[in-house]
């Protein structure tokens, strides 16, 4: 089993990483397992995708989910997906703009698709850093 030097966000070094699971799903080699960094708080999957790892499985997987859920011209084009999502956006910023206030200027959303959350923010002057598949 690997073991992280530091963590990957904060770069707390390795004694503050704590190994939660050596079962990742899809881990079929079992060379990956999930840590925790007790300085941030994250949980990350240690060692992480890489390039080639990951174009491999969303090709495999994702894609193909996103196929048969929207169907290829609506995901892969960002203005028909936001499109698409309107209904999605409106029920999310129910439960979002209780948080959204002035003393809030950034938001960092994980997985962000085509980012058809960002307009609303836009307006509010909010600053929002996307992470999508390739961090
Ligand atoms: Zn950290």
């Amino acid at each position: 089993m690997s073991l992280p030097n530091k963590c990957f966000l904060c770069k707390n070094k390795k004694n503050s990483q704590t190994l939660i699971t050596n079962k990742v799903y899809g881990d079929a080699e079992n060379k990956r397992s999930f840590f925790r960094c007790e300085n941030c708080e994250i949980i990350y999957q240690f060692p992480k995708f890489t390039n080639k790892d990951q174009k491999k499985m969303y090709a495999s997987e994702f894609e193909n989910y996103m196929d048969k859920r929207v169907g290829k011209k609506i995901w892969q084009n960002p203005n028909l997906n936001s499109q698409h999502n309107i209904e999605t956006k409106n029920r999310r910023l129910k439960y979002l703009k209780k948080y959204i206030n002035k003393k809030y200027k950034n938001i960092l959303e994980l997985g962000a698709a085509s980012g058809f959350m960002l307009e609303y923010f836009k307006k509010k002057n909010i600053i929002v850093m996307l992470l999508n598949h390739q961090f």
